[in-house]
């Protein structure tokens, strides 16, 4: 049972860096009732487990927890309202959500949503690797969940799948969690990261990286035993594990673009919108992972302001920013 609808001015759909910059800018100036939902328990999206370096600046470097802390202070010293345990089910209108929360179910009105809901790696099943559904099989995000947030064991022998920036963030949590990386494997004919982080890897942490290569099979029931590789010449071999961890790979978090029914960029798959960010349907925009799933935080966080100006611009009309803007972290 739901009471009656409750209303805000925004309504933002998800805790990340791109809806949390997005609040931190709108609540500024103290006009609009901005309040942001998000499904975990704790705000900051996905670089609240992230606790390798990475995000900042060079002159200003973070882990992913300290950038998240900074973004949710902007927020809530703005005057947001930021509400976690709080997943937004399905549209009840045009322009208000169906929520789920500590509370129960709720419905909350807005003049204007953001969705800022982020981007998630592809999983195993979408990916159409063969064999057995053992346990002990990750991805990036889930596997610094449960090492960073949760301190739960992972297994003792690991592969990870993908060379790129995200899947060496996945080999350091290997690392911090005390287990040992057997390979990583690509498909490509090189690593996708710098060339500094990649010689890095193979010289002081001697990783294993099989280019040219693919994860056709996961074998072992109960917990993972290993995993069947091909390389590109045909030759195939087993690596014993008993973790996995496929990375990158991103897909946009479009359950509630696509819900609504709001169209959707053939490309990415999240969803369409225009020069202000502003979506198929009217009051409704989006920013951030959502629309570039693999993009760095910080170009989550700069659309996050952008989107900000475009609804304020929407409730108030143009040039409506006169407030002092709070300094966010790039
Ligand atoms: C493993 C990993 C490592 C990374 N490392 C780096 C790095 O070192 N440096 C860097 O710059 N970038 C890194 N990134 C990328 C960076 O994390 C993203 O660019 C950034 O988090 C995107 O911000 P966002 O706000 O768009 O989405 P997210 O951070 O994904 O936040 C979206 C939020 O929306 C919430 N949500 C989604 N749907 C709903 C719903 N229906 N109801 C309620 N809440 C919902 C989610 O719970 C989530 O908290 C990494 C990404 C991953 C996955």
């Amino acid at each position: 049972m739901t009471g009656p609808p409750r209303d805000v001015d925004v309504l933002i759909v998800g805790a990340g860096p791109a809806g949390l910059a997005a609040a931190a800018r709108l609540a500024a100036p103290g006009v609009a009732r901005v309040e942001v939902l998000d499904r975990e328990q704790q705000a900051g999206g996905v670089p609240r487990h992230c606790h390798h370096g990475g995000f900042g600046t060079w002159t200003h470097p973070l882990t992913g927890p300290a950038y998240a802390r900074l973004l949710l202070g902007a927020a809530v010293r703005a005057g947001a309202v930021v509400r976690t345990g709080v997943t937004a089910l399905d549209w009840a209108g045009p322009l208000a959500l169906n929520t789920l929360g500590p509370h129960g179910l709720e419905t909350i009105r807005a003049a204007a949503v953001v969705l800022a809901t982020g981007a998630r790696e592809r999983p195993r099943a979408a990916r159409l690797v063969s064999g057995t559904r053992p346990d002990g099989v990750y991805t990036t995000g889930e596997l610094q969940q449960a090492v960073h947030l949760y301190r739960q064991r992972i297994g003792t022998r690991v592969v990870v799948v993908g060379a790129e920036d995200v899947s060496y963030a996945a080999a350091d949590t290997v690392r911090a969690a005390g287990a040992e990386l057997v390979a990583m494997v690509t498909e490509l004919d090189r690593s996708q990261t710098t060339t500094a982080r990649a010689q890095y890897a193979r010289l002081r942490h001697r990783v294993p990286l099989l280019t040219d290569t693919t994860v056709t099979e996961l074998l072992g029931h109960g917990r993972l035993s290993g995993v069947r590789v091909r390389h590109r010449d045909g030759r195939t071999v087993q690596l014993a594990c008993d973790t996995v961890v496929f990375t990158g790979d991103f897909v946009p978090d479009h359950e509630l673009a696509r819900r609504g029914g709001l169209d959707l960029a053939p490309d990415t798959r999240g969803p369409a919108v225009d020069g202000t960010l502003h979506t198929s349907r009217p009051g409704v925009f989006a920013a951030g992972g959502v629309l570039h799933p693999g993009e760095r935080a910080a170009t989550a966080t700069r659309e996050g302001s952008q989107v900000a100006t475009a609804v304020r611009e929407l409730l108030e009309g143009p040039r409506s920013f006169h407030g002092k803007r709070p300094d966010l972290p790039q």
